[in-house]
């Protein structure tokens, strides 16, 4: 049975740095962890939060309940023919030492990926995505516990209910069920996603006029590293809110006020608005309120200076919320999963 740790607290293990406790504490390294925990009669009445690198959190009061850190570990090929690899990886493995194992096997779909903070088991949550690529490209399914019954259940694509920054344990199975492994397909016959962003330019920049899988992890890495602040040095938990789906009329009326509003059409219907430049219109980029602010570089990220507690970073989203409703009329919501 893994040790039960009591009032601990949970600021080392959230980037955002908020220092509040959990009533109780445990890690799991292994799913026969995970079902005796599920199973101990004392803890079965516990309210239970899966912890992954907590890079998409933000806390603002103590956890009366337990914390279950997840350090499940193991990647490996289950399959292969000329074209795909499939591999299989433990919920615990950190997203970004995946994409390299990935990388060095020669097999492509996640290098536009490549840096994305937290574990393999949480990239699901939220569909993580990034550089016009997200996991559902590349997903075959994934094995989670229910943590009530300890039941398994196999997910496959469609089960997971994918969408924008968005997934099935985002709706009716949200705090439900502990994904324990995932799957994915992923191509030995190389399709380089560059258009996206920088990263044609820089690729250019770094002189390759050939690009492999290889320089495209290295571009995007150095983009991240280059944009977005540090979560070791400055607490934040990238990128706050979503970015907003409006309907084609209604951004048509915007542009005629603000004409250098920039949309990206996303189907017939509705075009995706960069809540980042939303938020810069209404003046909040590199705002600092109390311990918090809005970052100098990337206004969509929340940071905390040091001391800040959820509650302040919480109230600031809120402001921010208001403020691009008030100017534009839309809708902003958080990506970060508040507790
Ligand atoms: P946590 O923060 O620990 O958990 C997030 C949620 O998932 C919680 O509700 C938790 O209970 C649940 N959860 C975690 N593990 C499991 C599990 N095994 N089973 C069931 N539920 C679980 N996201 C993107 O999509 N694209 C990006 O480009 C991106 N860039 C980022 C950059 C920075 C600097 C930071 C700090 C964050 C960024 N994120 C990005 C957000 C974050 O990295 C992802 O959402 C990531 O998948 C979170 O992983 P985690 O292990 O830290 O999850
Ligand atoms: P960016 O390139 O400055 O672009 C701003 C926004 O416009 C992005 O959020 C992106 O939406 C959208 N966009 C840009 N080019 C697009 C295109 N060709 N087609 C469709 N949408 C486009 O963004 P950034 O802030 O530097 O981030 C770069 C990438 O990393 C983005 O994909 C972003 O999602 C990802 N990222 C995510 C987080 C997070 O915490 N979720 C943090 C940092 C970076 P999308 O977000 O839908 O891609």
């Amino acid at each position: 049975m893994p040790l039960i740790k009591e009032n601990i607290s949970l600021q080392p293990y959230n980037t955002f740095g908020i220092d509040i406790k959990a009533r109780y504490f445990t890690e799991v390294n292994s799913e026969q962890d995970l079902l005796e925990i599920i199973n101990d009669p004392q803890l079965k009445q516990l309210p239970k939060l899966i912890l992954g690198g907590g890079s998409n959190m933000l806390f603002t009061k103590d956890y009366n309940g337990l914390v279950i850190k997840n350090n499940l570990r193991g990647i490996s090929i289950v399959a292969e023919d000329d074209a795909f690899a499939t591999v299989k990886a433990a919920s615990g493995e950190t997203w970004h030492h995946f994409v390299l194992y990935c990388i060095e096997k020669g097999l492509g779909g996640v290098e536009n990926l490549s840096l994305i903070p937290g574990t393999v088991g949480a990239a699901p949550i939220q569909n993580i995505g990034a550089y016009g690529v997200e996991i559902r490209n590349v997903f075959e399914n994934l094995e989670a516990v229910h943590i009530s019954t300890g039941e398994k259940i196999l997910l496959t694509l469609n089960e997971c209910q994918f969408g924008y920054r968005e997934s099935i344990f985002k709706k009716d199975y949200k705090d439900k069920y502990f994904i324990v492994s995932v799957t994915f397909k992923l191509s030995k016959k190389h399709t380089l996603n560059t258009s996206y962003g920088a990263i044609q330019k820089t690729l250019e920049e770094m002189q390759i006029t050939e690009p492999d899988i290889v320089a495209v992890s290295k571009a995007v890495c150095h983009i991240r590293s280059s944009k977005l602040p540090d979560p070791a040095k400055l607490g934040n938990a990238g990128s706050f809110f979503k970015n907003p789906e409006i309907p084609v009329q209604q951004y048509q009326q915007l542009k005629t006020i603000y004409p250098e509003m920039p949309g990206y059409i996303t189907t017939s219907e509705s075009v995706k608005v960069p809540a980042g430049w939303l938020i810069e219109q209404c003046g909040w980029r590199g705002k600092r309120v109390g311990n918090t602010g809005s970052h100098k570089d990337q206004s969509l990220v929340l940071v905390n200076y040091g001391g800040a507690n959820g509650e302040e970073v919480k109230n600031l989203a809120y402001e921010i919320q208001r403020s691009v409703k008030e100017k534009f009329g839309i809708e902003i919501n958080p990506e970060v999963n508040i507790f």
